[in-house]
């Protein structure tokens, strides 16, 4: 890649280089530029202009300083402590499990061990469990390469929500690196079915998720969001918050099986036939559709980068976001590796 392309050619587009870092409240460094900024510049740019911005490369990132938080095992109720460190340019998000030498476990789609409950990573008989709503945090504020120090065999619930690992990243701060962003563009259309559930992924200039869920309870119903998912502030806004959930018939059955020993109502939803038995009221009434999107963002994180695709999901699970991917990485002619473009925002504002 020749350097020039990173140098803007107008006005316009020096403007929006500079402001490609805006400081966040806490000091730290947090990428940019942000989608309602590209919005606004989609509108009031000039033809030229918008052929130009499309044009400049987003740049991988890492975050600017360790970082650490600690909690619970959803389903081991072991306490764990996690500490992210920077990581150079095409390192990716790595595990390391300081608890057993710093044996490293890549997020990556190759580890995906089992999905029933939770997305577990396995390497050489290594695990590492439950680790969707931080991969959701990471993906979901843009950052491509980490260490995540674990000391234990799975990450921590926090409130059942990526608010905290969010909160922790932002702490850290996020820092732009010498390196283009790669993302996976769809080339073709793939679509996984069990039963009446179903996940596709088709060419798309962003990426979008639209997520349907269908659940007959008083408090869910269907619910749909069609979510941007490379939006980091309307990850924070939107779906960051949203809490995972479990229904009161199926906690006997889970906790038989020896899962969510560490499940209490402070770190998830619990529904009953008629309502729930939280006090606390939801964070949004359409909190469930919310968390499968966490859920989606959080496991196809595992790609190592991030999708220039449409994602439909109806009903899916971690299994059906597994075997997605799996049956797109498959097909060789289905997507490519490109630099990701800052156009990938503007196209969704034309
Ligand atoms: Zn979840």
């Amino acid at each position: 890649m020749s350097p020039a392309r990173h140098k803007p050619a107008t006005a316009e587009a020096t403007y929006l280089w500079r402001i490609q870092y805006f400081r966040s409240a806490k000091g730290g460094t947090v990428f940019a530029p942000t989608a309602a900024f590209l919005k606004f510049s989609a509108c009031v740019f000039s033809r030229e202009a918008r052929k130009v911005l499309q044009s400049i490369l987003i740049k991988q990132t890492t975050i600017a300083a360790p970082a650490e938080t600690s909690g619970l095992g959803l389903h081991t109720a072991v306490p764990v402590r996690v500490r992210l460190r920077p990581a150079p340019p095409d390192n990716g998000l790595v595990f390391v499990r300081t608890d057993l030498d710093d044996f490293e476990i890549n997020a990556s789609v190759e580890c995906i061990a089992h999905c029933s409950y939770a997305t577990t990573l396995m390497r050489t008989g290594v695990m590492l469990s439950t680790v969707e709503h931080l991969l959701a945090a990471l993906r979901g504020l843009g950052v491509d390469n980490a260490y995540i120090e674990v000391d234990n065999l799975e990450l921590p619930i926090m409130d059942g929500s990526a608010d905290d690992f969010a909160a922790m990243i932002l702490r850290a701060g996020v820092v732009e690196q010498p390196a283009a962003r790669r993302a996976l563009r769809v080339r073709r259309r793939v679509q996984i079915e069990q039963g009446d559930r179903r996940m596709s992924v088709e060419p798309h200039e962003t990426w979008e998720i639209d997520c349907m869920i269908d659940f007959p309870h008083p408090l869910i119903g269907m619910q749909r969001l069609r979510f941007d998912a490379l939006d980091p502030e309307a990850f924070l806004r939107e779906i960051a918050p949203a809490r995972t959930f479990g229904f009161t018939e199926e906690i006997e059955v889970l906790r038989r099986a020896n899962l969510i020993r560490g499940g209490s109502l402070e770190n998830a939803i619990v529904l009953t036939p008629a309502g729930m038995l939280n006090e606390t009221p939801l964070r949004r009434a359409d909190e469930f559709v919310r968390h499968k999107i966490l859920d989606i963002i959080g496991d196809l994180a595992l790609l190592g980068m991030p999708l220039l695709g449409l994602v439909r999901a109806e009903r899916s699970g971690h299994l059906l976001h597994a075997a997605l991917m799996s049956k797109l990485l498959r097909d060789d002619a289905a997507w490519e590796i490109v630099d990701m473009p800052v156009g990938a925002h503007l196209a969704v504002a034309s």
